[in-house]
């Protein structure tokens, strides 16, 4: 039996199964502050013999192995959150391998294992919600380096017409800053759910998006982009984003036909918790 946790700003998915991407019980806790929310994932998970457990967490987190603050939470503007040991806590409690990743991170390996990448040894996984991060397996693993990628933060050419000044607390006008759903609610005045008949709000989102998947494309090269968070529940970002990508792109890079190329999560919303999972199993291998 595995344990899976998929850490996010607003609420934990907690689930038990399989490295087959069985779920046995899934459960969800809100994220308030660590004092209250991981006694609860702790009494959850004690109700099973565990072998190990995987987290895909919201972040800035320390994944370096050789750090010593590995397995925490780095600068999270999150009250309560910074610094907080999360293996280390859990490890207290369950003294089992963990394994420990971003959450998209994680996403990126169930659909890369189950998903809409089943097969390939690449795809990039990207959220557009409360914030935009993505994910990335290249040549069968996943992306990390001195620490692991922060690709919602990029630089983006602000269309002519967008005079918002961006809702980045470090950048303003990144990537995240004016395209992430916080940054599309205040130039707007309203949530993107209630928005849908706006055309031109959804234009502008893959105007954005266009340009980050050109500059992603052009440095990773991945088999497959994939999708998700709640603003991408507006189906026509990605109208928007077929129409943008090959006029920035133009014609300097072959790509495969966009609709099968940049699509939506193959999981639907189970890819971070799925990956988790497999995160779990990695590390259990690792230890054999
Ligand atoms: P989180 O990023 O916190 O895990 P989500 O991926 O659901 O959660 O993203 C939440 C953001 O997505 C909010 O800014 C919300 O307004 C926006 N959002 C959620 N659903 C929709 C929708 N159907 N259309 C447009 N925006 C949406
Ligand atoms: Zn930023």
């Amino acid at each position: 039996m595995l344990g899976a946790i998929e850490a996010g700003g607003t609420k934990f998915v907690c689930a038990v199964g399989d490295e087959k991407g069985n779920i046995v019980e899934r459960i969800q806790i809100p994220t308030t502050v660590p004092e209250d929310t991981i006694p609860k994932v702790i009494d959850f998970f004690k109700r099973y013999p565990l072998k190990a457990i995987g987290i895909g967490s919201f972040g800035p987190i320390d994944v370096n192995s050789e750090s010593p603050t590995y397995g925490s939470i780095t600068s999270t503007p999150k009250t309560g959150w910074r610094g907080f040991p999360f293996v280390q806590t859990l490890k207290a409690a369950f003294p089992v391998p963990i394994g420990f990743n971003t959450d998209v991170n994680a996403a990126a390996l169930g659909e890369a294992t189950f998903g809409a990448a089943k097969g390939l040894d690449s795809c990039l996984y990207i959220t557009v919600g409360t914030g935009i991060g993505a994910g990335a397996i290249i040549q069968g693993k996943l992306l990390q380096g001195l620490s692991h990628p922060e690709m919602g933060h990029i630089l983006v050419k602000r269309h002519e017409k967008d005079a918002y000044h961006g809702k980045c607390p470090y950048h303003n006008d990144c990537l995240e800053g004016l395209a992430a759903g916080p940054a599309i609610e205040e130039r707007w005045g309203d949530k993107g759910v209630n928005l849908i008949d706006r055309e031109e709000i959804w234009d502008l989102e893959g105007y954005y998006l266009a340009q980050a998947l050109m500059q992603y494309i052009l440095i990773l090269s991945p088999k497959k982009i994939i999708l998700g968070g709640g603003v991408m529940n507006q189906k026509q970002v990605f109208t928007s984003i077929y129409k943008y990508l090959p006029k920035f792109i133009s014609d300097y890079v072959v790509l495969p036909e966009l609709v099968d190329y940049i699509v939506s999560p193959g999981l639907e919303d189970r890819a971070g918790i799925i990956g988790s999972l497999l995160l779990a199993h990695r590390a259990l291998e690792d230890t054999i």
